[in-house]
């Protein structure tokens, strides 16, 4: 009994033993699937959205429409500060870059071909790697702007979005603000976006919610001829010039970019651009022949994008995100996506020149850093949950990196 008893306790120790060895020693499984990994990083891009900078003198100011260097200084999120970990590592890797060819920076990010949004095209940032996405909010602001003017960061934007608008009354050869708002429309407006047209552009681009929100009503065209003649409510003019835009682009077969994030400064309306704004304009039937990518993926409003990727023509993209959050938090909305419209969700970096230290190159080496892994952590998760086969990972991944914006903007 003696000894039975005494076997009895060293086999338990020794079971207990091999439970204790084994805990110790097995590896936790990767986050991302090895094989899914390695697949993930071979794939030649697209990318949706950024913001590349010709290299060289004089300097390129066409960059964005309305820099956010013109802002108040406000708190950078951790994650997006010069000292933070992903930054250093940026300015490492892509240290023995030529960042005087922009498409070597391409080469180096996996990016075979880059949407960049840009008041004008400027070589070597042209076709065929960089295709044209201009902006256009500055149509939506012909009268005086001061009462648009409601915090210290408008007061910088609207004088840019107004120089913008002589650029173009400029490049149509009228010098200042048509009599008629059909003259406006007809004489500025849609050449305007013909020339985008046939300079290549894909899209047209608002960074609306940088300067008001995003519910776009429809006002009739009285009420905004109205306004327009100097005595009517100026929102009824924007947003009728708003639905001239896209339904223009879409006639022109360019998609129409929305702002759609939470975004820089210590002003911006996060509220004003909750997406479930733009619902009565994508529900107007007139508006169905627009394809609308909101980029960036809406946060914080992840639910509400989501839900209406069911509009049949409603895209999303996952740019920014990937520069405020780590991957783990950028998967959680990918796998989201990935699980109820894969069709519509699009990678892009927002490579944007944030600093001295942080170019659009470094900006687009942390975006794409994060965005593969993060495609990788939830595309991983589908598969350990047994939602997908391996093969439909690789499938998803495709469509996400590239297939899905080919499709979109009819690229070869
Ligand atoms: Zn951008």
């Amino acid at each position: 009994m003696t000894t039975s008893w005494w076997r009895e306790l060293q086999l338990a120790a020794t079971a207990s033993a091999v439970v204790f060895f084994s805990s110790c020693t097995s590896t936790p499984e990767p986050r991302v699937d090895p094989q899914l990994a390695s697949e993930i990083e071979k794939i030649k891009a697209i990318d949706n959205h950024a913001h590349p900078v010709r290299p060289g003198s004089p300097p390129d100011n066409d960059f964005d429409a309305l820099p956010v260097d013109h802002m108040e200084p406000y708190p950078d999120p951790i994650r997006t500060r010069p000292d933070s970990p992903i930054a250093a590592e940026a300015r490492q890797r892509m240290s023995g870059v030529d960042k005087s060819n922009p498409a070597a920076v391409l080469d180096a990010l996996g990016i075979d071909v880059m949407l960049a949004n840009r008041v004008a095209m400027s070589p070597p940032v042209s076709e065929p790697r960089f295709r044209f996405v201009p902006y256009v909010d500055a149509f939506m602001y012909p009268l005086d702007n001061t009462s648009m003017m409601k915090d210290p960061d408008k007061k910088q934007f609207f004088p840019l979005e107004e120089k913008l608008l002589q650029r173009y009354y400029a490049e149509c050869g009228i010098a200042s603000k048509p009599a008629t708002l059909d003259d406006y429309l007809n004489k500025v407006v849609r050449p305007t976006l013909e020339r985008h047209k046939q300079a290549g552009a894909l899209a047209e681009k608002f960074e609306m919610a940088y300067l008001r929100a995003i519910d776009i009503g429809n006002p009739s065209k009285a009420d905004a001829e109205k306004a327009y003649a100097g005595h009517g409510d100026y929102k009824a003019l924007q947003d009728y010039v708003f639905r001239f835009l896209a339904a223009e682009s879409g006639r022109l077969g360019m998609a129409v970019h929305i702002h759609c994030i939470a975004s820089v400064g210590g002003y911006f309306d996060i509220a004003g651009d909750n997406p479930l704004l733009l619902e009565p304009l994508l529900h107007d039937s007139a508006m169905r022949k627009t394809n609308f990518v909101l980029l960036h993926g809406g946060s914080p409003f992840i639910g509400e994008i989501t839900a209406m990727l069911e509009n049949p023509n409603v895209y999303l993209d996952f740019s920014q995100q990937t520069f405020d959050s780590y991957p783990r938090a950028v998967a959680a909305n990918i796998r989201k996506w990935l699980e109820y419209e894969p069709e519509k969700v699009l990678y892009a970096t927002d490579a944007y020149p944030f600093s001295k230290e942080i170019g659009w190159e470094e900006a687009g080496y942390i975006a794409n850093k994060t965005a593969r892994e993060a495609l990788g952590i939830a595309l991983t998760g589908m598969l350990r949950d047994e939602e997908i086969s391996r093969d439909r990972a690789l499938e998803l991944a495709r469509m996400v990196l590239r297939e899905n914006a080919r499709k979109l903007y009819g690229l070869q």
